[in-house]
């Protein structure tokens, strides 16, 4: 039964006089969000209503207080999962996502094995890479959908597990999410604010640390807009009663040295071993450290970095990691074997001159990446697993002619290098190195 049959008279004035106000800027109580919220996925605000909403939004923004109720409503739409036979802070972390970005792989684990619960729902990756799911569908026999009961099963016995979306969770914005897409409002700060808070706040947790990513290969390509979007999230967190922290990272260059799903649990197997990139295991210590910190576990950050670090020197990570592999399904000794990349053909790509790498496109390389299979351009492509590009140099490097820039691991015989080599800028003069962490708010 519906239970808003007539949204218009339970706001107490039309839809159109609603979106008149958000059109112009006008307040409006949480209680009229919320109608028009619920009435999205009801089905009694139409989607051109619920299109115009967007646009209005998009130009004119939405106050704090509004994008507070309108993210509540979202998470009000679906189930929202509470965890209450589970002790201790839940905490989990968000990022904006970027190429190469593997981090919540090694991260969960090694946050649950110092004693911080870690409920993570991930999604699939759209136009690149893939998304977490897909890179732990790179572990054989892994399971993502095991629905909310087994879910909160093994969060209880492990601390920790991975799992996909339901589509019972916020599907308010499932639906505001597709409508963005096909109407241009997808870049606004409120939209996309209330868009990653709904589906966190649904999974239950108290605290969540954000990646917030910078640069040519990020959602944010200024600073400027970055801090802002981290500024709105975490207002609007605390408005919602979630315990908040952003971390503004920079993403020019891909993150790691690994880009497609196989050779990406590689390199975060490598992490938990220890000997991961520098980039990867410096971002795994700060966002976990930050996550220990919210969690109550560790008094500063540096505290969180020696807890963390003491957690890869004994293989509690590790362990943590093999556990949770074999509990949804999983080979767990893929910790040991650094994962099967089965790929039949592994060829290198040389640098046509010597001197300093400047650059690596990310976007170039995510798309080479999603040529050889490793990403979808549609929802429905199937992903192939053992396909990727590892990066052989990185930023500020030296290189000499003919030496191999990237190695590239492809299905079929004599795959097409040209994106690949074209992304690396090689130049003269030398670079300098650039901080990954930018800055940090909350
Ligand atoms: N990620 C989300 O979940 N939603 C957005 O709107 C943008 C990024």
């Amino acid at each position: 039964m519906n239970k808003h049959p007539d949204p218009a008279r339970l706001l107490g004035m039309q839809i159109v006089d609603f979106l008149r106000c958000i059109r112009d800027g006008k307040t409006l109580s949480d209680k009229d969000m919320e109608t028009f919220i619920h009435g999205i996925v009801e089905g009694t605000v139409l989607d051109y209503q619920a299109a115009a909403f967007l646009m209005a939004v998009y130009h004119m923004g939405l106050s704090d207080s509004l994008t507070v109720a309108m993210t509540l409503a979202m998470r009000d739409s679906g189930d929202v999962i509470t965890h209450p036979e589970v002790g201790g802070m839940k905490v989990d972390k968000h990022s904006t996502g970027g190429v190469g970005d593997k981090i919540s792989i090694p991260l969960a684990p090694l946050v649950a094995s110092c004693g911080v619960v870690v409920p993570m729902i991930s999604g699939r990756g759209l136009g690149h890479t893939g998304g977490t799911l897909d890179k732990l569908e790179a572990i054989p026999g892994f399971q993502v959908n095991l629905g909310i009961d087994r879910f909160k099963e093994l969060l209880g016995k492990h601390g920790v597990c991975l799992i996909g979306q339901t589509d019972r969770l916020a599907p308010a914005d499932r639906k505001l999410y597709a409508l963005r897409d096909v109407t241009a409002t997808v870049e606004s700060i409120p939209l996309i604010t209330a868009s990653i808070l709904s589906k966190k706040l649904a999974e239950g947790i108290d605290a969540l640390v954000l990646d917030v990513k910078v640069g040519a290969g990020a959602f944010m390509k200024t600073e400027a807009s970055a801090r802002a979007l981290a500024q709105s999230l975490i207002t609007v967190g605390k408005g919602a009663g979630l315990k908040t922290v952003a971390l503004l990272t920079r993403m020019d260059d891909p993150l790691g040295r690994t880009i497609g799903n196989a050779l990406e649990i590689r390199e975060s197997i490598e992490i938990l071993r220890g000997d991961g990139p520098q980039d990867t295991t410096e971002l795994t210590l700060e966002l976990g450290s930050a996550m220990l910190v919210l969690g109550g576990v560790a008094k500063d950050s540096l505290a969180g970095r020696t807890l963390l670090k003491q957690a890869i020197d004994s293989g509690r990570g590790l362990e943590k990691f093999a556990a949770i592999i074999e509990a949804q399904g999983g080979d767990p000794t893929v910790v040991e074997t650094l994962a099967p990349t089965d790929s039949p053909h592994v060829v290198t790509v040389p640098s046509g001159r010597g001197r300093f790498v400047q650059s690596i496109d990310s976007y170039g390389l995510e798309l080479g990446a999603m040529h050889l299979g490793a990403g979808r351009s549609r929802t429905d492509d199937v992903i192939d697993p053992a396909v990727g590009i590892e990066v052989l140099c990185k930023r500020g490097e030296k290189v000499s002619l003919g030496q191999p820039l990237a190695r590239v691991h492809a299905r079929q015989a004599d795959p097409n290098l040209e994106a690949v080599s074209r992304a690396f800028c090689i130049e003269d003069r030398a670079v300098l190195a650039q901080e990954l962490i930018i800055g940090r708010l909350g």
